[in-house]
Formats: C-alpha cells, sequence, structure tokens
C-alpha cells in the first residue's frame, strides 16, 4: 500500500539560523501513527510542512500522493489539522465554529450546521456547544479543535497533543474517538506527541524525532518486542563525543552512569566497529559487553535524554 506521508531529506532551518529539522526522511504508513518527541524536537515544524503553512529550507515529499510544492489547497482540503495552540474566534460558540469550518471546506450553511452537530455529538459536547467558546475548559477546548479538523471527512487526521491538558478520564475518551475514526471510517491519523503511552495504547505505526532528527521509525509491535540485542561500553575520554560519532552512524544510544553507552544494534558485538569509533573521538575502550535491552526503555531514555536538555 501507499504511504500516506514520504519525506526525503526534508531540511529546515529558520531565519534565526536554527536547524529545526536535519536531513528528515521518512514513509508513513496508513492507519495510526505516532511521532513521539520531546518539546522542541521539530515536531510542529514537521506538520507546518505537510501542511504547506511552511516551506522546507530543502528536500521533497508528498502527502497522500501529492508533491508538497505543487497542490497545497488539494493537500489542506484532504487533511483535518488540530493544532496545540487553541484555536477559536472569541465571542461565538463552538457549533458555530465548527460550522465555520465546514464552510471553509466548502459545504453549504446548512450542511455545514448539520455535520458541526454530528462531529460535536460524536466528541461528547452537551449544551456548552451553545455557549461562547472563550468561556470552554480546556478539555471542551481539545473537543472543539478535535471536532472543526474532522468535520469535512478528512482522509488524513493530524493531531499537535491531542491529550494536552486531559484529565486521564478525558485523556482515555480522546483515544478512544481517535481509534473509532480510524477503524470505522478508515481515515489515517498521524498524532504528534511527547506522550509514549498516548502511542502505546493507540497507534501501529511510531517515529522518534529527537532535536530535528529521526532517531527510529517503526511499528509499535516491534517496539515492544522482546528486548534488543545492545552493547554496553565504557569508554575513557569524552563519551559524549564518542555517542555524536555513533549517533552519526545511525545507532540509537543510552547513556548510563560510569562513563558508559548502551547503543542497540545486532551487528555491534563481531565487528570493529566500535573501536574505529573510538579512535575516531579520541577515546579509549575500557569494556565492551553484549546486553539487552527493551526498545520502549530506550525511547523512554532518548525523550528524557532530550527534555533534560531543553
Ligand atoms: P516541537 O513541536 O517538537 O515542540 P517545534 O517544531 O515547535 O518543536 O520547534 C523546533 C525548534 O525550532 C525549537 O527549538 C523552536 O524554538 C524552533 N522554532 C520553532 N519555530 C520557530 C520560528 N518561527 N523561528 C525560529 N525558531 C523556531
Amino acid at each position: 500500500m501507499d504511504p500516506i506521508i514520504s519525506l526525503r531529506s526534508i531540511t529546515k532551518r529558520y531565519h534565526t539560523g536554527h536547524l529545526a529539522l536535519n536531513d528528515v526522511s521518512l514513509e508513513i504508513p496508513s492507519g495510526l501513527t505516532g511521532m513521539l518527541g520531546p518539546n522542541g524536537a521539530g515536531k510542529s515544524t514537521m506538520i507546518k510542512i505537510l501542511l504547506g503553512l511552511l516551506k522546507p529550507s530543502s528536500g521533497s515529499g508528498e502527502v497522500l500522493g501529492i508533491p508538497l510544492d505543487k497542490d497545497q489547497v488539494k493537500i489542506r482540503s484532504l487533511v483535518g489539522y488540530m493544532p496545540e495552540d487553541d484555536c477559536y474566534i472569541e465571542g461565538i460558540s463552538g457549533v458555530e465554529m465548527v460550522q465555520f469550518a465546514a464552510q471553509l471546506n466548502g459545504y453549504t450553511r446548512t450542511e455545514s450546521l448539520r455535520r458541526a452537530h454530528e462531529v460535536l455529538d460524536f466528541c461528547g459536547m452537551e449544551q456548552e456547544r451553545y455557549r461562547p467558546a472563550d468561556t470552554y475548559s480546556t478539555g471542551m477546548r481539545q473537543k472543539l479543535k478535535f471536532a472543526q479538523a474532522i468535520v469535512h471527512d478528512p482522509q488524513l487526521l493530524i493531531l499537535d497533543e491531542p491529550t494536552s491538558g486531559l484529565d486521564p478520564g478525558e485523556r482515555q475518551l480522546m483515544l478512544r474517538r481517535i481509534k473509532q475514526l480510524s477503524e470505522r471510517l478508515d481515515m489515517s491519523v498521524f498524532i504528534c506527541t511527547h506522550i509514549l503511552p498516548d502511542v502505546q495504547d493507540t497507534c501501529d505505526y511510531v517515529v522518534v524525532i529527537a532535536a530535528g532528527e529521526v532517531r527510529a521509525a517503526d511499528t509499535v509491535e516491534t517496539l515492544q518486542s522482546p528486548p534488543s540485542p545492545s552493547v554496553e561500553v565504557s569508554v575513557i575520554g569524552n563519551i559524549e563525543d564518542f555517542q555524536r560519532i555513533v549517533n552519526s552512524n545511525g545507532y540509537v544510544t543510552v547513556t548510563n552512569a560510569n562513563n558508559s553507552l548502551t547503543v542497540v544494534g545486532n551487528d555491534l558485538i563481531d565487528s570493529n566497529k566500535m573501536w574505529h569509533w573510538a579512535t575516531e573521538a579520541g577515546v579509549s575502550i575500557s569494556s565492551l559487553t553484549p546486553t539487552r535491552q527493551s526498545l520502549d526503555q530506550i525511547f523512554l531514555q532518548v525523550i528524557s535524554e532530550e527534555d533534560h536538555a531543553n
């Protein structure tokens, strides 16, 4: 089956000089995908590029088979987008806001109103739909953003931090609605979040992004599969220089205490790669031990390392 999103070597450097995405290449299958990364990882930048709201500095790609630099209006008509920030017009009610979103997608006033009520019912919004949206709680605002994103039956739904600010009960309901859309309407969903359980509970596929780079892209099944072969390596010298070189060769690493790293990979035990990278980094290896660690532990560690760095 064709991927719903394809990106090839996408780089985005902002006018401040900040490199928000660095040579990102991805193929996202249809179904439910989570993009997991700490704050500042580049998730919103990627979404804006997918929606044609930002131009990449270089690279190319397609959304639903449409080239990013060709028909952005067509892409936006086929995609529903729930932004992280609030989106409502002060003074107008929830139902008017969703009706307006449907009208922007080309539906008549009457059809837009019918659709607005239908999706607000689906989102569990009761009589508060008639109140001005600026009086809403965080949970109601999330429902409203979700409703406006799905009112035109998009083929692909992009959700930026959909459970942000929700209490545990509301979070479960939001994740259940997302699954229902995928199962009942065959809608593909791309969820961007920094919350690992949101991805584990909902998604089939996961992309891990940190510091503007894709660290891993695989099925959640693999993520939760038994521990992967890895190597624990201790060095004498600057561990960060060594880690940088290992990462730049495409290996996921976890920092441990005592100047040591866990490096994930099947092919590391019997190869000379480690020794070669150590020489390149100007460090000496003091021990090299085969070990096993589950990928979700590793992903959690990648996320928490980045969170501490930010
Ligand atoms: P995320 O959504 O994962 O939190 P963002 O894509 O919002 O990350 O941001 C990635 C990095 O790019 C951050 O360091 C952020 O400060 C920077 N950034 C985002 N938008 C801009 C902008 N308009 N101008 C300059 N830097 C930006």
